[in-house]
């Protein structure tokens, strides 16, 4: 591992060591990760369980956003809502992998209707889409390294993605606020989340190179 990494990694479990020796910690919860690339590309999983509300519409969602740079693939509007867009409509054989699917704004969408992204004059959007989004070999590496350190402190580790931080929270009607990301990270989020204590301490690494 690259020295900066592993400086990374020693930061975070210096601070759990600190923590562990202040409060009554019996368990760790990880975001490891924004969304599972492994359960997208897994075909099995594709087709209508992309549907809102679910965990793997949220991994969807994520994922797309990452892929196509928050913003629609069209008219590049940013600051308004993007909806799930098949580029090759379903109408005309279009599937619903994830390698078919984009995001769009609302009047975007209505307007490309039953055509295809290269019909609609997009054909880049077509080319774009058939490229998968691949995470850095190397920050996975890190991770489960990090992973395999917290695991070494005896206690019960977890790892959740983004994108079930992101459905635990609003699920949970909890504001955006990095505070409440931190409460609803992991599987064993709980299904209502009390806040008791208004004190919040962010804890930021800092890395010199
Ligand atoms: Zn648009």
């Amino acid at each position: 591992m690259p020295p900066s990494f592993e400086a990374r990694v020693n930061q975070t479990l210096s601070a759990v060591n600190k923590l562990l020796k202040l409060l009554p910690i019996t368990a760790i919860s990880t975001e490891h990760v924004k969304f599972d690339t492994q359960k997208l590309q897994n075909p099995e999983l594709s087709g209508i369980e992309y549907q809102k509300g679910t965990l793997f519409g949220y991994e969807v969602k994520e994922y797309l956003l990452e892929k196509w740079g928050h913003k629609c693939a069209y008219c590049g509007r940013k600051d308004v809502p993007l909806e799930i867009e098949h580029i090759i409509p379903r109408c005309r054989g279009g599937s619903d992998r994830i390698s078919n699917l984009t995001l769009a704004c609302h009047e975007c969408n209505q307007r490309k209707g039953s055509m295809t992204a290269t019909e609609f004059g997009y054909p880049h959007i077509q080319e774009q889409a058939k490229q998968s989004l691949r995470e850095v070999a190397f920050i996975n590496t890190t991770r489960w390294h990090l992973y395999e350190r917290l695991k070494a402190t005896g206690l019960p580790v977890e790892c959740g993605t983004g994108a079930l931080t992101k459905m635990n929270r609003v699920t949970r009607g909890l504001p955006k606020e990095h505070y409440f990301d931190a409460c609803c990270v992991g599987p064993s989020t709980p299904v209502k989340v009390v806040v008791t204590q208004h004190y919040v301490q962010v804890w930021r690494a800092i890395v010199k190179y």
